[in-house]
């Protein structure tokens, strides 16, 4: 039987959308799946978008794409209960076209994407949940919806970091995502006029300012970091948990997410804003979130399903990753297509595109960093730790400034913490540094 696609595409988020345009620009007959009502409804991002590898397919991508501000500053540091330290990054080429970093808000571009994939000639179908994939003798040929197939030689996954239709398969063996590997993001939209928000955040209009916080406020042993983006009208917050650290401690993640509205260093820039927006969804915890492989007879997977997320507390960059996954999977599936080839060894192209536009060896890289980011005392004994030493060096209180060395030692014992661990976590961040 003859398929009725050349690729099927399964997630319309960015990986997905920008899949589909590539595949639809080279020719093939694409099929576009999305199981929210419109694409991008189901989608949620803090989010900052480092959105250059659009460029590869919209070269004024910036100037099209419904963008929010263009961020020209990031923030970013320790919050312990009651105190922030934070250092603030800045350089004049972030201010500049075609800029480096956008705030933007998923349902508008993502809608955005999907529709150029489509003018491009791809078939998108909306309100269609991917039941399954259609496997026959070990490899895929499409997928299976209310009962019915829809065939094509290759399928390219990216549905995101819940990616159900891989689980129990050969892509992902494992029947369940592991909790360590899973992070959480819950995020709130707020409203505010554009003219207060760049007051409040000293900005001039277009401009965009960016926050990301190690969140030590919360119950000990709980793993989170938190973010504040200005939008064009709007401020998205949120925090993103590891799900593991959660078990045990009783406690729970939106009372985490008012505890962070409530610090002293986030509570003023939300005064008078209206919440006009919530929500919840999975993250990849990056290299460790990784499937079995990344591709195989007849399928690929790209984005969030395959664990492309780099985050580290201080910052996370995944919707990047998604693009330029996407658009690699794209052009193997291109080429796939010239050769009539879509076995394992003709697909492990896609491999090798990964490796030679970075993005494997980024997560190679980093992939030591799990020791830093999953490290609970970097949550809560060190944010303590430095905004303590600070205040104690830097307020006048009338006496003497207490000896470095000494109050260091201070601080250790009444944190009960081992000076070997200190090195051993010192050493680990100096690295990963
Ligand atoms: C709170 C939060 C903050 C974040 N902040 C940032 C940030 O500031 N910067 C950044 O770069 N990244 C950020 N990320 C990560 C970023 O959102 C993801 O890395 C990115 O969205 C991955 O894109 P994707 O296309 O792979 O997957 P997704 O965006 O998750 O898209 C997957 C799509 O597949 C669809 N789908 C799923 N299953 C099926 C199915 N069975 N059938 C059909 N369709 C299906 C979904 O509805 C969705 O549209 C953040 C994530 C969260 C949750």
């Amino acid at each position: 039987m003859a398929d009725e696609f050349d690729a099927i595409v399964v997630g319309a988020g960015l990986a997905g959308s920008t899949a589909a345009l590539r595949l639809a620009r080279g020719g093939a007959n694409v099929l576009l799946l999305e199981r929210g009502p419109e694409p991008g409804v189901k989608n949620l991002s803090g989010g900052v978008l480092w959105g250059q590898d659009l460029a590869a397919l919209l070269p004024e991508w910036w100037k099209e794409m419904p963008l929010e501000r263009h961020i020209v500053r990031k923030r970013f540091g320790f919050l312990s209960a009651d105190r922030a330290l934070s250092t603030v990054f800045e350089e004049p080429a972030w201010d500049r076209p075609p800029y480096v970093a956008h705030s933007v808000l998923r349902a508008r571009t993502d809608a955005w994407l999907a529709r150029k994939a489509e003018e491009a000639g791809a078939t998108l179908v909306t309100g269609v949940p991917v039941e399954r994939l259609a496997w026959e003798d070990a490899r895929v040929r499409g997928v299976v919806q209310s009962g019915e197939t829809m065939s094509a030689p290759v399928t390219l996954l990216c549905d995101g970091a819940n990616s159900r239709v891989s689980l129990a398969t050969p892509i992902r063996p494992e029947a369940r995502l592991s909790a360590d590997a899973t992070e959480l993001g819950i995020k709130e939209v707020y409203s505010l006029p554009a003219a207060e928000i760049e007051e409040r955040f000293q900005l001039a209009p277009g401009q965009g300012h960016a926050e990301e916080w190690v969140y030590g406020g919360g119950p000990p042993g709980v793993m989170a970091g938190g973010f504040l983006y200005t939008n064009q009208d709007t401020l998205s917050l949120g925090l993103i948990v590891q799900i593991g650290s959660l078990f045990g401690t009783g406690a729970h993640s939106h009372d985490l997410l008012e505890r962070f509205k409530l610090h002293p260093a986030i509570a003023p820039r939300l005064e008078g804003a209206t919440l006009v927006e919530y929500g919840a969804k999975l993250i990849s915890s990056g290299w460790a979130s990784r499937p079995a492989t990344f591709h195989g007879p007849g399928w690929m997977v790209c984005g969030d399903a395959a664990g492309f997320v780099f985050s580290n507390g201080l910052v996370i960059q995944g919707m990047n990753y998604a693009i330029r996954s996407g658009l690699l999977a794209a052009e193997t599936a291109l080429e796939c297509r010239t050769g009539g080839r879509y076995d394992a060894r003709a697909l492990s192209a896609y491999d090798r595109r990964l490796e030679s536009m970075g993005v494997l060896a980024d997560f190679r890289e980093f992939e030591g960093l799990d020791r830093v980011k999953w490290n609970p005392r970097f949550y809560s004994v060190y944010p303590r730790l430095a905004t303590q030493l600070f205040h104690q060096r830097l307020v006048a209180d009338g006496g003497p400034k207490p000896n470095l060395l000494a109050l260091l030692a201070r601080l250790r014992r009444s944190e009960g913490l081992p000076i070997r661990a200190i090195l051993s976590d010192g050493l680990d961040a100096a690295q990963e540094l």
